[in-house]
């Protein structure tokens, strides 16, 4: 799945390699995909619009990667699971495709949905209204995203309740959430602190909350530093070289940092992976 590690990653090889580059024909919908996120225009009208734009900047927003389509549009890739691949041949373009772009240099770009994930066009001016992206959100990887800001967090959560709304998980990924981060960054930042996912964000001390607040930063900068997650692909279809802590093949290893075993558990529609005695759901240990 595309979070904002692996967004940002692709967001910067699209500006860098395909910026200035003209399509001179692009297909959508070749390859109908049911949890294909389209937008208002049909594929018919995509392809009419997109002929003859020129690629301009891309940028992270949340798990989207957004792609200036001058003049005055924009394409919107990722919210979800997608291979989004450069071709300097038409001999690597694989035969299933939601999308492909031709340019004018004879290389290609196609997007290939896995799971769901969006190919949308959107005017420039109506950014607003795209459904998965939050104007003014704070991300996780800029200058805004501060311990004041994190900890004002807090303040939305209900004093006296302690449900699964409350919990590590839901708190990160759902409400109010990390804006970009989603189940599969999770996983590295709560171990990384020491924060098992059921955990009540509320009970959490001063010196926890700081150590989740490096835990965001620091997980994610690194993610983005070696190029994403090794689960996930770049635009040349080559793994990020981030190696994930926590995931199936781990389950039932030993911690590499204490005597614990690696968990899996079903919890808030997905799995979560934690140590068994550095994340403890009470709290406690670890810090
Ligand atoms: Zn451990």
């Amino acid at each position: 799945m595309i979070e904002l590690p692996q967004a940002t990653v692709i967001a910067r090889q699209i500006t860098e390699e395909l910026r200035g580059k003209e399509i001179i024909e692009a297909l959508r919908g070749q390859s109908p995909h049911k949890f294909m996120f389209k937008g208002k225009y049909s594929d018919a009208e995509f392809a009419q619009i997109v002929r003859g734009k020129t690629i301009g900047k891309a940028q992270p927003h949340g798990m989207a990667i957004l792609t200036d389509l001058e003049p005055a549009f924009i394409l919107s890739l990722g919210c979800g699971g997608e291979r989004i691949l450069y071709h300097t041949s038409q001999k690597t373009v694989p035969k299933k495709h939601q999308l492909k772009l031709d340019f004018q240099d004879g290389t290609y770009l196609t997007v290939t949905v896995s799971g769901w994930g969006e190919v949308r066009l959107v005017e420039q001016s109506a950014l607003a209204k795209h459904p998965h992206i939050k104007l003014g959100a704070i991300s996780p990887l800029s200058d805004a995203f501060t311990f004041e800001y994190f900890n004002r967090l807090f303040d939305t959560l209900p004093p006296d309740k302690r449900t699964q709304k409350t919990s590590a998980k839901y708190f990160i990924i759902s409400e109010p959430a990390i804006y970009g981060v989603g189940n599969g960054c999770l996983q590295d930042i709560l171990y990384q602190a020491r924060i098992h996912p059921k955990r009540q964000m509320l009970d959490l001390s001063q010196e926890e909350r700081r150590a989740l607040y490096d835990s965001i930063r620091r997980t994610l900068d690194e993610m983005v530093e070696r190029g994403g997650r090794n689960s996930e692909y770049d635009l040349y279809n080559k793994p990020g070289g981030y190696q994930q802590i926590l995931h199936s093949k781990a389950v039932g290893q030993l911690c590499p940092e204490c005597e614990g075993t690696i968990q899996k558990a079903a919890y808030l529609g997905g799995s979560i992976y934690f140590c068994s005695s550095c994340q403890l759901e009470c709290g406690k240990s670890g810090l």
